[in-house]
């Protein structure tokens, strides 16, 4: 088998379906393809594969992840497809107390959520009230819930301040968006944050924000062994040459007969194409004949939110001998949202992983990285001790600067554009299906929901008489 390889001069042979993005969705979409005998070729951007997952080489053969990483119950897309490719997962480290940190102090708590008087017993209510409401949304068309239109003309912090009562619940929860949509409930409409809930489940497990949150039970229960972007890496090489890397897609045309995908190195002509790339990042190909005006509409809507990861590297996890989980989590004062022990699983070395997203996110990338290394590694030392102010190492990944991905994690829809423009986010463009995170129902946003839509693409597309 050949791995992938760098874009020709001239493109390609002609094939049944060209698939734009070598990510989970695209590699998912092309390995589930191939198997059904089709001739497939898979052009990628970047001079990798993976997109938003990313190994950071630790050396002595250990990795962390510089992109997505956490898998959890009712994830069975991921973990099936990790199954298939001999990848296991290893619990996160859950183990000690974690640390609240607001208006300068830090507290140790035990649980998923903070010890905050004051806030729990608001953000208990909303929780529950999420949960109720996220029922409703009809999980393949949220624009069909009775209440859609209401819920996508506000915010979903509106909705938050009302059912909190100003006692801070709506901070708790927005330090949770801050790593989960790279944003804040300020930004994202409701209805679009109800669906987005309803589906942290499956087909038999109603969606609910504990699991979204939870680490035991949730979605940052686990981790894969070497690292998330082995799935990628290993699905390249089992597509054995079909991968062309450094082929960034710029126009995209077809006619009644076939679809013709253009790159600097050349052009390919398929029957069908499936694009899994991030929506906005769709939005910017150049179209002949041009997207339909709804859909063109929604994929710009569809922006991602900012979010950067910081990880700290030290001999060892020192943190766990004090009976600290190294999870963090920051109402107010921090660069970071929340933090969490993200040692390999051989326990060496130890590491720790902040998130750094949304408001925080415009404050401080734009300072100088030496600031900005300091304040998270202040950060860390508020979770984990003074200790943490020397790490033998400190990696940062700014997804907000990469050119095809340009934010992260994911796309958070704003009022006013999934009640109306809903319909067309998956809708295939005459010979152009979707795939990727953002085309998810279940999980959308992450790994899960990125396999299955390439799973849905593939079968939509094999489907097809031609
Ligand atoms: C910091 C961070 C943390 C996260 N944490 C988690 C987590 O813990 N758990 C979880 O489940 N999810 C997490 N996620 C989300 C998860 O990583 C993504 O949902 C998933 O990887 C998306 O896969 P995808 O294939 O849909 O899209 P992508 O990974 O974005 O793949 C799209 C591919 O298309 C390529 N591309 C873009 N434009 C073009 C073009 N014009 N031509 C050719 N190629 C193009 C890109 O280079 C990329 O390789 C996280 C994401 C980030 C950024």
């Amino acid at each position: 088998m050949s791995g992938p390889g760098r874009a020709g001069v001239s493109g390609g042979a002609p094939v049944d379906v060209a698939v734009v993005g070598a990510g989970l969705a695209g590699l998912t979409a092309a390995r589930a393809l191939v198997a059904t005998g089709r001739s497939v070729v898979v052009l990628e951007a970047r001079d990798r594969v993976g997109g938003r997952t990313l190994n950071h080489d630790l050396g002595d053969g250990q990795v962390v992840e510089a992109g997505g990483q956490f898998v959890g119950p009712t994830q069975n897309h991921v973990l099936g497809l990790a199954a298939e490719l001999g990848i296991a997962t290893y619990p996160t480290w859950n183990e000690g107390a974690g640390v609240y940190v607001h208006r300068g102090r830090a507290r140790r708590f035990t649980g998923d959520i903070p010890p905050d008087p004051l806030a729990v017993p608001g953000l208990g209510l909303a929780m529950l009230r999420m949960n109720q409401l996220a029922r409703q949304v009809p999980i393949d068309a949220p624009w069909r819930a009775r209440s859609a239109a209401r819920w996508d003309a506000q915010t979903f912090a509106t909705w938050l301040r009302r059912v909190t009562a100003g006692t801070g619940g709506l901070d708790l929860v927005d330090v949770f968006l801050g790593s989960a949509y790279g944003g804040s409930a300020a930004e994202a409409s409701l209805l679009f944050s109800l669906h987005y809930i309803a589906g942290m489940g499956d087909e038999h497990h109603p969606g609910t924000i504990e699991r979204g949150i939870g680490v035991a039970g949730g979605a940052q229960e686990s981790r894969f062994v070497g690292g998330s972007q082995r799935l990628s890496t290993i699905m390249a090489e089992q597509l054995d040459g079909r991968v062309v890397l450094g082929a960034p897609v710029h126009a995209i045309d077809q006619d009644a007969r076939s679809v013709t995908v253009h790159c600097g190195a050349g052009s390919w002509t398929a029957r069908r194409a499936v694009v899994a790339v991030p929506p906005a990042l769709a939005a910017r190909i150049t179209w002949s004949p041009r997207l339909p005006p709804p859909q063109d509409a929604l994929f710009g809507r569809l922006t991602f939110g900012m979010l950067m990861k910081c990880e700290a590297v030290y001999d060892e996890p020192f943190w766990r001998a004090d009976g600290l989980s190294g999870q963090g989590v920051f109402r107010s004062g921090g660069a970071l949202c929340s933090t969490f022990d993200n040692t390999p699983p051989s326990g060496a070395p130890g590491v720790l992983m902040g998130f750094l997203g949304g408001r925080a996110w415009r404050t401080w990338a734009p300072r100088p990285a030496r600031d900005r290394r300091d304040a998270v590694l202040r950060d860390f030392a508020q979770v984990t001790g003074r200790a943490a102010l020397r790490p033998r190492a400190y990696v940062e990944q700014d997804w907000t600067a990469e050119e095809w991905t340009r934010g992260g994690p994911t796309a958070v829809a704003p009022p006013g554009a999934l009640a109306d423009l809903g319909p067309w986010r998956d809708r295939p463009f005459d010979r152009v299906h979707w795939a990727g995170a953002e085309h998810a129902n279940y999980w959308n946003g992450y790994l899960d929901g990125a396999v299955r839509s390439g799973t849905d693409a593939a079968r939509a597309v094999a489907a097809l008489a031609d």
